[in-house]
């Protein structure tokens, strides 16, 4: 008999292989280092493997961790500061985060991470604004990453420019963020077994200049870096563009050959069918943001329109400032919800599908398919296991018409997470983060808040923002 470290037994497997969610059930896995050694009928594995620990997971369901493939964890310090308005960058979240520090990024940032994590998420894409300060909660977290410093060329004070203009571009910004690029390439890609992996976050074709972008996309082919970039993501972004180079954003990209099989297209909110055609041919990855982009604009990124045309989907939680939660449970149910709506068909982004844009889906978005994403022997050991024993995923039914993945991703709210595994290590256990003091952490949160605040009352265009008035006259 072989020997594994954990087999997880008696389960509901969601293997998430083959075309829907791979089901097996009365099934087992067993993990050996940080790799799944064998996933089976609780009978086969159980024949096959003895280990120290089983783990008996009768009535919970078990299956690949989320990928979540767009987030903005230095954001988070923010949860809450900017929705409801109009003009999010320039009215809500630029000027709010000027006023926050470096540790407020770094405290900000690990309480995003570790929601994300209890909530199911073992993977996260994290383009990050400021990335020294960030990339150590992701090494202490023991979360799965691909982070990317964002690299813009903004100007300090953006949010007093106007929003229809071309931006004046700062160089300097853009050179020092590109140097924490490569520095933080050099010293953690590839660490923990591959667990961290380094990005190149260009922030948006508006938001850098071509020859920066030349600069990022050369390193990041060099290095057989990912590319991730916000691409059409709203009217302003096409419109600042067509007046600087005299076309729009996705034929800008192809004509300097920024899109490709490795570059990660976030939004594509306000891609033409045409562009979304262009997009797909070049094989880049979409990544859809259901409540961020709902929240922000009122609007529904392409996303259906981008798979009918062959193209791959993954999903993203974006940030806390407008989602406001980075908990991939919540992208399944409203992404499909606001689909549906969209296209006034219930048929539209049924739950499995949903399932799949979140694991397997994901994780071909990052290429990382033959690693994680689903369940099977020689992947990453990257699984949850969810207990189903609360009202709302009561009565589990197996059969004719099995409930489990409607009720996974229409009920569950994600705090029935019980246990996350990543890279084979137990990170969350009895819905307790093990690898981060978390009590600790939102204390360090809230006192960097105080700091962030206070900063804020001094802030001289405070009165400007919408939040700040509906704040005074007692709305909020
Ligand atoms: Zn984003």
């Amino acid at each position: 008999m072989k020997t594994a470290d954990t087999v997880i037994a008696n389960g509901i497997i969601l293997t998430m292989e083959g075309r829907g969610a791979g089901i097996i059930n009365d099934g087992a896995v067993a993990i050996k280092g940080t790799d799944i050694a064998a996933v089976g009928s609780t009978k086969d594995v159980l024949r096959e493997y003895s280990a120290d620990r089983v783990i008996n997971a009768h009535n919970k369901a078990v299956l690949p961790g989320f990928i979540d493939c767009h987030a903005h964890s230095s954001d988070a310090i923010a949860r809450g500061m900017a929705q409801d308005i109009t003009g999010w960058m320039y009215k809500g979240i630029w000027p709010v985060l000027s006023c926050a520090d470096e540790e407020a990024i770094k405290a900000g940032s690990m309480i995003h991470l570790a929601e994300s994590v209890q909530n199911g998420t073992t993977t996260v894409c994290d383009m990050v604004n400021g990335i020294v300060p960030v990339i150590e909660n992701h090494v202490s977290l023991g979360v799965r990453s691909f982070i990317s410093e964002m690299v813009h060329e903004l100007p300090a004070d953006i949010y007093k420019c106007d929003p229809l203009a071309p931006i004046d571009f700062d160089h300097s910004v853009g050179n020092a963020k590109f140097r924490n690029c490569v520095k933080m390439t050099e010293k953690y890609h590839g660490y923990d077994s591959g667990r961290i992996n380094c990005m190149v976050g260009p922030q948006a074709i508006n938001m850098c200049s071509v020859e920066m972008m030349d600069t990022l996309y050369d390193y990041a082919r060099k290095n057989k870096l990912g590319v991730t970039i916000h691409v059409a993501q709203s009217d302003r972004e096409n419109i600042q563009v067509e007046k600087r180079y005299g076309k729009r954003a996705i034929p800008l990209l192809k004509e300097h050959g920024f899109l490709g099989e490795d570059v990660l297209g976030i939004h594509l909110t306000c891609a033409t069918l045409g562009e979304l055609k262009t997009m797909v041919d070049s094989g880049c990855p979409m990544v859809l943001c259901s409540n961020s982009i709902a929240i922000i604009g009122g609007e529904m990124p392409p996303a259906s329109e981008y798979l009918e045309l062959g193209g791959i989907v993954g999903m993203g939680t974006d940030q806390a400032p407008g989602n406001n939660r980075n908990n991939m449970f919540q992208e399944m149910k409203n992404g499909s919800l606001l689909n549906k709506c969209k296209h006034k068909n219930g048929t539209v982004f049924p739950a499995w599908q949903m399932l799949r844009m979140a694991t397997i889906d994901g994780a071909r978005a990052l290429r990382r398919e033959n690693e994680i994403g689903s369940l099977r022997a020689g992947k990453k050991a990257d699984i949850i296991i969810v207990d189903l024993e609360y009202p709302a995923l009561t009565p589990i039914i197996r059969g004719p018409i099995r409930n489990i993945v409607p009720n996974l991703v229409y009920s569950a709210n994600g705090s029935e997470v019980e246990t996350v595994i990543i890279n084979g290590k137990f990170v969350v256990e009895d819905h307790k983060l093990l690898t981060v003091d978390l009590k600790k952490a939102i204390d360090r949160a809230n006192e960097a808040a105080d700091r962030f605040s206070e900063k804020l009352y001094r802030f001289q265009g405070l009165n400007d923002l919408p939040l700040a008035k509906w704040t005074s006259e007692g709305l909020y």
